[in-house]
């Protein structure tokens, strides 16, 4: 069986006390592979090996270290076939969905921050007593990743690709559930030519080898992507002891449907933004929001898009919702399909799960849910669910809308469809979220700030806010 192995210092390794977790295909419920279950020592081993690494990588200069990660970003573009089959049979996604998406928005990180590089600048400011103040940023040292299992490479490179082009040296960790393509870029970075322990990836569990990483102390920073829990407990280790924290947690977002829309074409798209992925990306409309005089409507074309949402085998094309990640997970989105019940809800449309039969006959599936009769301050309307989920809820004025958007403790992300450009303006304005797409969802431009506001996150990833984060700012003050 193969052995997913730490990458620490260039080569690979067994993880100190030689245990392994299983690794689980969700389709077809079949142990695939074994993971490295790493510890304290495996981490100390891996932030030794960056601490050297540091000084060369950080004097390096910025035209060669770009040159290095568009090596990576090429090899990932030469391997896409195989990432692709391999991210679908570790997290559960169709196959053409990583083809199209995952694997080739890695080959972008790595060379959207291998070219931003080349074209940052610092400032400088005169003033009028005869000083001159500049500013220098200059690379943090050992840096910590550590990301979870939606979007496994995607989200992996979205953190170590500007770390490593700041001039920083990474040990990262994939998410246990899905640490596959990690595994794999790893020998694409050797191939690139990444000097040993520039990169270090680890795999193991989150408690285990991701606290070991948070609690080093010679980790200088911390970037995260994960649960709003996960995130709590680690800001209460990282925060003492100074370390910078990046953290990109969990969502509740709204779906906001004003009258006047194109109604089957907004439908179409709405029920895209709440299952595409199985509804795991942390981006999705699972709070579908309907102007009153449009409810009946609405909801009709609705639940035809729904229908479009074919579970099947993630290796078919026709295949538009995959496995969920793990049975612990399906376990807990049917969990809420029973509260939302209990709560007064009416399920529209699935709600079970669906038996796919052949060799998926032992995998994760359930079918794409509508629930409407909830009220917005009920547990489904305000945990996330993380699944193939989503409630409607009727409106009748712009302000109830609003004040029902931001009625939840998250505040990542909101899509606004409306005719109306006023409206589009004051709602996006008045929204309590990071990011909010009008009349469209999940289009993202690489130098546009990400991130949420309140429980869904600290701090903003992409473009100049990712480089930023991954540098310290130095002023010197000349005096003339
Ligand atoms: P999770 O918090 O369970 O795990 C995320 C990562 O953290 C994994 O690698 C895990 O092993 C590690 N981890 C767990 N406990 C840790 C600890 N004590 N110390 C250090 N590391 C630890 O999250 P998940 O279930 O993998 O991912 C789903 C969550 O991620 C959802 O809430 C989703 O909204 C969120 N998410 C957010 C964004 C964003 O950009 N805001 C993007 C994707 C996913």
């Amino acid at each position: 069986m193969l052995h997913i192995r730490n990458y620490i210092n260039g080569g690979f390794h067994n993880p100190n006390g030689d245990q392994w977790i299983d690794n689980v295909n969700p389709a077809t419920g079949d142990v695939y592979s074994l993971i490295a279950r790493s510890t304290e020592t495996d981490v100390d081993l891996a932030v030794q090996a960056a601490q050297q690494a540091f000084p060369a990588w950080r004097d390096m200069g910025h035209k060669k270290r770009s040159e290095i990660l568009m090596a990576v970003s090429k090899g990932i573009a030469k391997h896409l076939p195989d990432l692709a089959l391999a991210e679908s049979n570790d997290q559960g996604k169709p196959l053409w969905l990583s083809t199209q998406v995952d694997i080739p928005r890695a080959v972008d990180n790595m060379s959207f921050f291998a070219t931003e590089i080349l074209h940052t600048s610092t400032d400088t400011y005169q003033t009028d007593n005869h000083t001159l103040n500049y500013t220098l940023r200059t690379p943090i040292g050992v840096v910590g990743c550590i990301s979870p299992w939606n979007l496994p490479l995607y989200l992996f490179t979205w953190k170590i690709a500007p770390a490593l082009a700041a001039g920083n040296c990474v040990v990262a960790k994939p998410s246990e559930l899905t640490p596959m393509t990690a595994f794999l870029f790893a020998q694409i970075c050797i191939d690139a030519g990444i000097p040993p322990g520039v990169l270090n990836i680890l795999h193991g569990y989150g408690a285990e080898c991701g606290a070991a990483i948070v609690a080093h102390p010679d980790v200088k920073a911390i970037s995260f992507t994960g649960g709003t829990v996960t995130g709590k407990h680690i800001a209460t280790v990282a925060a003492p002891m100074f370390k910078k924290l990046s953290l990109e947690l969990g969502g509740k977002n709204a779906t906001l449907v004003f009258k006047g829309v194109d109604i089957a074409h907004t439908a179409r798209h709405v029920a895209r933004a709440a299952f595409t992925n199985q509804g795991e990306i942390c981006l999705c409309g699972s709070r579908i929001l309907i102007e009153q005089d449009i409810y009946d409507e609405f909801k009709a074309e609705l639940l035809k898009e729904t229908q479009r949402f074919v579970v099947g085998d993630p290796l078919l094309e026709s295949t538009r919702t995959g496995a969920l990640v793990n049975k612990a997970h399906l376990d807990k989105v049917l969990g809420y399909v029973e509260l939302a019940k209990e709560e007064g809800g009416t399920v529209l449309t699935g709600g079970k799960t669906v038996e796919i039969g052949g060799r998926c006959a032992s995998g994760f599936f359930m079918s794409p849910t509508l629930i409407e009769g909830l009220p917005a301050n009920c547990r489904v309307n305000q945990e996330e669910v993380f699944g193939p989920v989503a409630t409607l809820m009727p409106f009748t004025t712009e302000a109830e809308a609003l004040q029902i958007a931001n009625s939840t403790q998250y505040g990542l992300a909101a899509s606004v469809w409306t005719q109306n450009l006023s409206q589009a303006h004051r709602v996006a304005q008045n929204l309590e979220t990071g990011i909010v797409w009008v009349n469209s969802w999940l289009v993202r431009d690489l130098r546009t700030p990400f991130g949420g506001v309140k429980a869904s996150g600290v701090g903003r990833e992409g473009g100049t806010e990712a480089l930023r984060f991954f540098t310290e700012v130095k002023n010197i003050c000349i005096q003339i």
